[in-house]
């Protein structure tokens, strides 16, 4: 059963048709970077709630979402409808394993996203954490076309702080662009293509894997994955790869 708070939008950001931020006040209790809440708003007298990952690391507010509009969807038409003032109903607390709580230090952290999945890592990323237990962070970004590359000035930021211990790569499967990488995270990852671009090889004894995003992507990226030995950690049982399915 779960224990909702009202929360109030205060901006939201339209990237392009159907794809939006979207920055919520809400007292919601302290949460782990890498977490989500639901979000529920009240239709033909049913409250429809789901969860997304929030943006906004752990010590910074407002709280932020990154979502897609699905047209036939319950929620995300009315979530897009919202405007600044608005009301919307939050969880009372984040939830999630998807965190870097458990996961043993290692050389590179590789944090792979398809669409809004972005967002979690954007959370993570701007804690001490990953920087604390990895010498190198590597964000991949998966989309369709080129203006689904989202969160520009953010990732910016991040390189700006962490130089060269940051590399930020973005996958464009549908259209070539500039200097982002064509194909699939699956297929590079198959070709190799991926791991020349950043320079270094993911394997067991290195490196942590994040997986976030569609379960096409997840299913298919575990399986390469455990074919060089990587083993999924679960919980408390150590491991070296971590996912989450979106859809
Ligand atoms: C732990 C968790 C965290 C999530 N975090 C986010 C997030 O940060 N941002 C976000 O955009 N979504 C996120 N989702 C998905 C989100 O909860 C909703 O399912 C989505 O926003 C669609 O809601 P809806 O009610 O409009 O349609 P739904 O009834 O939920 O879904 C309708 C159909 O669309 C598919 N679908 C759901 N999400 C997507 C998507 N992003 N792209 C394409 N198809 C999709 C579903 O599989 C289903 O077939 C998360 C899901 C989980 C389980």
């Amino acid at each position: 059963m779960n224990e909702w708070v009202r929360g109030k939008v205060v901006a939201k950001r339209r990237w392009k048709d159907g794809l939006y931020s979207m920055q919520v006040d809400a007292p919601i209790a302290d949460f782990t970077a890498g977490q989500f809440v639901k979000v529920a708003l009240d239709i033909g007298g049913d409250r429809v709630g789901r969860p997304y990952s929030l943006v906004n690391p752990p010590q910074e507010r407002p709280l932020e979402i990154y979502f897609n509009e699905i047209p036939e969807g319950p929620l995300t038409p009315r979530l897009s409808e919202l405007e600044p003032g608005d009301p919307v109903w939050l969880s009372a607390a984040a939830s999630g394993l998807f965190t870097l709580e458990g996961v043993a230090p290692g050389r590179e952290l590789w944090l792979l996203a398809t669409g809004t999945a972005l967002g979690v890592y954007l959370s993570i990323l701007r804690t001490p954490d990953p920087w604390r237990a990895f010498e190198r962070v590597i964000l991949v970004h998966g989309v369709r076309a080129a203006d689904d590359l989202t969160y520009g000035e953010t990732i910016q930021l991040l390189a700006d702080a962490h130089g060269e211990r940051f590399t930020f790569v973005p996958l464009v499967s549908r259209e070539v662009h500039g200097e982002a990488l064509a194909g699939r995270v699956t297929d590079l990852l198959v070709s190799g293509e991926l791991e020349r671009r950043v320079g270094v090889p993911i394997a067991p004894e290195r490196s942590h894997v994040m997986l976030c995003g569609n379960s096409a992507m997840i299913k298919d990226a575990r399986a390469i994955l455990e074919g060089r030995g990587l083993v999924r950690r679960r919980g408390q049982t150590p491991g070296h790869y971590t996912t989450e399915h979106y859809h």
